[in-house]
């Protein structure tokens, strides 16, 4: 691998620890490489426990400041920290395509997506409401105050480098609270340069800091483990939250998990085939099929089957694959070579098991991690794309006749993130909406997520929303007051 001299402002080569920039006390460095070409775009500390501990000790240091200051204060630097990250837009996206992969545009649209959490929380921030309850008895009068949690630890997944840290350490910054983040080992660049403009915009020394390395157990140990530490917020596979959640048992440390999803995406045969086809694209094929909430299994009427999947797979067939700073491309790269092997793994087990690939299904030789966009038929529950989140680009499209089996295919899952239906009828709409097990429904729409509502899962997919003004609450404490003697 060679090095390229990818240059930005907002570049940074070391970690974030109490407003310095830093490598701790890290005697060696990772590399971050670029997807689409697998060069070399930077190196980085390799922090771990050590500088864990120092960043929470500053976090610890600095929060009560921070929480006593009046809300429209800490509002007013969110704010100037949406503004600038709004007027850096293509800056960050442009670190953002090189060490994730996604299309320039797309990464565009995340940075702007990252930076409405900010924007919302700053707002949020001024109406931390409690409440006055009527009491029993009349000497006494009662009240809930809300306060922040205190320290809070993030650990983040690559897939959504910039946005996936904004939803969390936006409620936590506005309500009070003092954040130590640790980024995905591939996309810890975004969130560097997030602190630079968080820097700029006024953010006090120690209020948010940010650990990059490549041992996350380790870190996430010291984070979970760590009595300063009020509460994780995590964001990625279910079997690194179930660790996670383990490791908070100990000191019944609060946790907020947005785990793995398993989407099922259901075209009826009364639904409106061009929508359902517009939604299937941007909900299977955005950032390459690698996002926790991308329909994982399509269910089809069999009276639409053979037609929803000529029309998915014409235009599928039309997507440009290729590096994400190339003008055109809406296919970019798969993370690593790993995620590109599982991809991999599930297509060669759907075909030995009797399915059909309509367009795509291979690699792209070459350099980078490139998968075509595929599209499979004849796709039976026996096969692992029906129990596994594929993260690729790949539609399995699964044939089904009744509502009832549907719904029950649909939910046969430990996961209940996301799911989407495409239909008609308003009573089945209804119906249909209510029996789906999961924390969000995409009804006649393929994009759902927005930093207006609340974004989270049931069942195996987590704990907590992320988004909208219940996603403050993450990061709240309730205290109830009592006065008496009155
Ligand atoms: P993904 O499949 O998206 O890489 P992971 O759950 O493996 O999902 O990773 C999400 C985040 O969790 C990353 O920042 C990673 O470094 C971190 N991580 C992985 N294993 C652990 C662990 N045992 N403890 C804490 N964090 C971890």
């Amino acid at each position: 691998t060679k090095h390229v001299p990818f240059s930005s402002p907002f570049l940074r080569d070391a970690g974030y620890i109490n407003g310095t920039w830093t490598a701790g006390g890290a005697s060696k460095t990772f590399d971050v490489l670029n997807p689409a070409t697998g060069e070399v775009l930077a190196s980085l500390p390799d922090m771990g426990a050590a500088e864990t501990r120092e960043a929470i000790d500053a976090a610890y240091a600095a929060q009560p400041a921070w929480a006593a200051r009046p809300a429209k204060e800490r509002a007013g630097i969110l704010r100037k920290w949406f503004d600038l990250m709004v007027a850096h837009a293509d800056e960050l996206a442009a670190i953002l395509t090189a060490e994730m992969g996604k299309p320039f545009a797309e990464a565009r649209g995340e940075i702007l997506y990252a930076a409405a959490y900010v924007e919302w929380y700053a707002e949020e921030a001024k109406r931390i409401y409690g409440e006055t309850i009527p009491a029993p008895s009349n000497d006494k009068r009662m009240i809930v105050i809300k306060q922040p949690v205190g320290v809070v630890g993030t650990i983040t997944p690559w897939n959504f480098p910039a946005a996936m840290i904004t939803r969390k350490i936006a409620p936590a910054l506005a309500v009070g609270c003092a954040v130590v983040s640790k980024p995905a080992e591939q996309t810890p660049l975004s969130a560097l340069a997030l602190a630079v403009l968080a820097e700029q915009a006024g953010m006090p020394a120690g209020v948010f800091n940010v650990i990059v390395g490549e041992d996350g157990p380790a870190i996430g140990k010291e984070l979970c483990g760590n009595e300063k530490v009020r509460k994780i917020s995590f964001t990625g596979s279910t079997e690194v939250g179930r660790i996670l959640m383990r490791q908070c048992a100990d000191q019944i440390k609060k946790i907020s998990l947005e785990l793995g999803g398993n989407a099922p995406f259901i075209v009826f045969d009364d639904a409106d085939l061009d929508a359902a086809v517009e939604g299937a694209l941007a909900s299977k094929y955005r950032n390459a099929g690698q996002t926790c909430v991308c329909a994982n299994r399509l269910y089809v009427q069999s009276g639409v089957y053979d037609a929803f999947a000529a029309k998915l797979s014409a235009k599928v067939e039309t997507m440009a694959v290729g590096d994400g700073f190339k003008a055109g491309v809406t296919i970019g790269p798969l993370i690593d070579e790993q995620g590109l092997a599982k991809v991999e793994s599930h297509v060669a087990d759907a075909v030995s098991k009797g399915a059909r690939i309509l367009t795509g299904g291979k690699r792209v030789e070459g350099a980078g991690t490139f998968f075509t966009p595929t599209v499979l038929t004849g796709v039976t529950r026996e096969m692992k794309v029906a129990r596994e989140e594929t993260f690729g680009p790949v539609a399995p499209l699964f044939r089904f006749d009744t509502v009832e089996d549907v719904i029950a295919q649909a939910n046969d899952t430990e996961f209940g993130l996301a799911a989407y239906f495409f239909a008609g009828d308003l009573k089945k709409v209804w119906r249909v909406a209510e029996a789906l097990e999961y924390g969000m429904v995409g009804i006649n729409t393929g994009l759902m997520s927005t930093e207006t509502a609340p974004f989270g899962g049931i069942k195996q997919s987590g704990l907590g929303r992320e988004g909208s003004r219940h996603g403050a609450e993450d990061y709240l404490e309730m205290k109830y007051l009592c006065m008496g003697n009155v």
